[in-house]
């Protein structure tokens, strides 16, 4: 199947081209000709399928007839990033359209969104808050929207944005085609489509799983070993860019300050820091000036950072679908990636959980309940150096120190040795010998990929 199928306009096809797009995701596959039709659509979509592309290409080509300079379609989105992302995602697709679009949020100042708008535009990317101190200042009206689409639903209602959506919804025409995409339906969402969808065609796809292409390994660690426990991984596994979430700011803020003190170009990303610094975070992860972006669930949504190599869930998320969305981080578009997850005893319902979404169990290092998980089935046994793997593991933790942008040599083992805090292996009764034994388990193979020796 290609895109050629759906007879989108060739200014809108440059713009495929542009982002390199050769074939359409499932849910570009479903939903397109839908909106094309001007149908509504309910889409169970995780994050990373293409979603955002299967509803700005056929809103692009729709508003390619019609007036210019009035507001005609409305995007609403969770968070700042996401609604930073979609917004570059219409700036890329729709290069060659003319069509204008603004992402409206809060934290920066309103004039300077005002004036854009009033300067023309046909698309609004919001977040429901600053959204509606402009319908109430009235600096603009969406009297002309066409198109609604509301992304990430499940997301706007965990962080009790469901009212603020009702309130919106006043503004806009009955008459308008509505997109709600969610990656889960708790009964609240159900609620809302059925009062706000006409009909809507139902593209389900996946919605629940976290991405298949993801290798997924469980680190059981009590909480006072965790970091000691993600520097030996960083130090010995090729990361190109590590996405770390916790489950505070200031937890965030401080494991970034540590790595960052560990020699590690590592930053934050939490709703502590001002506009200007979570977007100088998110730009500099982006371009590769930081390997290391250490991240709360919130800040994290609408991440969009192709060649995340490894998401690491340092704290364990409160929920499966936090956990669905954070590694929807990595293996993006059909990308592999590797996620670790840092779990103690705490944890094991919610583990339990995640993995019942999985539909299989994760590969464990030191054990978690009574479920060992061989480690070859986490990475096969052809990715393992054929002898000596200690060998193979010193080798490459001078080239991965290099990669990761660790400081390498003596000063790296000093910088280690003084950065050591208590083991992480749960059952560590046998004292230091259990310890070195466990530590020593985890190794890297030839590729750079982190492997266990059983
Ligand atoms: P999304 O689910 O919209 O966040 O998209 C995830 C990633 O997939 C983004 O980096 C998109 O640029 C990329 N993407 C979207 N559609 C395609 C496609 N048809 N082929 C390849 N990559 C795509």
């Amino acid at each position: 199947m290609s895109f050629t199928q759906f007879d989108f306009h060739p200014k809108i096809a440059a713009g495929i081209k542009t982002c390199n797009y050769e074939t359409p995701t499932p849910i570009q596959e479903k939903a397109i000709p839908a909106i094309l039709e001007g149908r509504d659509i309910m889409g169970l979509a995780q994050t990373g399928t293409g979603k955002t592309a299967a509803f700005v290409l056929p809103i692009l080509q729709r508003l390619l007839d019609g007036p210019r300079g009035k507001i005609r379609t409305l995007i609403v989105a969770p968070t700042r990033e996401l609604a930073e992302q979609i917004h570059s995602d219409i700036t890329k697709l729709g290069r060659q359209t003319g069509i204008r679009s603004i992402a409206v949020y809060g934290g920066v100042g309103k004039l300077p969104q005002i004036k854009k708008i009033r300067s023309g535009v046909e698309i609004v990317v919001a977040c429901p808050g600053r959204l509606l101190d402009h319908l109430n200042d009235r600096t603009f009206n969406l009297s002309k929207v066409e198109h609604l689409v509301l992304d990430e639903a499940d997301h706007m209602f965990d962080m009790g944005f469901l009212p603020d959506i009702r309130r919106i919804l006043k503004y806009l025409p009955t008459e308008r085609q509505t997109l709600l995409f969610s990656a889960t339906m708790p009964g609240e969402i159900r609620h809302l489509a059925e009062d706000i969808l006409d009909n809507p065609v139902r593209v389900q796809i996946d919605h629940s799983r976290p991405i298949a292409t993801v290798k997924q390994v469980l680190f059981s660690v009590e909480q006072s070993g965790k970091t000691s426990l993600l520097k030996d991984i960083m130090a010995k596994t090729n990361m190109a860019a590590t996405l770390i979430f916790t489950r505070t700011k200031h937890r965030a803020a401080s494991l970034a300050g540590q790595l960052h003190r560990a020699g590690y170009a590592a930053t934050s990303l939490q709703g502590n820091l001002s506009q200007q610094k979570r977007q100088k975070a998110l730009n500099g992860f982006k371009r590769g000036e930081f390997k290391v972006l250490v991240a709360t669930d919130i800040a994290a949504r609408g991440i969009d950072v192709s060649g995340i190599s490894h998401v690491i869930n340092f704290d364990v998320p409160d929920t499966v679908d936090a956990f669905t969305h954070r590694i929807g981080r990595t293996g993006r578009a059909s990308c592999t990636g590797e996620a670790y997850t840092f779990a103690g005893r705490d944890d094991r319902k919610i583990i339990v959980q995640i993995e019942k979404l999985l539909g299989k169990k994760m590969g464990r290092i030191d054990g978690f309940g009574s479920n060992v998980d061989l480690p070859g089935e986490t990475f096969p046994a052809a990715e393992r150096p054929a002898k000596k793997p200690w060998k193979n593991a010193k080798k490459n933790n001078r080239i991965t120190g290099r990669s990761n942008g660790r400081p390498t040599g003596r000063n790296a083992a000093s910088a280690n040795a003084k950065n050591q805090e208590q083991p992480y292996v749960r059952n560590h009764k046998a004292g230091g010998r259990q310890k070195s034994r466990s530590r020593a388990a985890m190794m890297v193979d030839s590729t750079g990929n982190l492997f266990l020796n059983p």
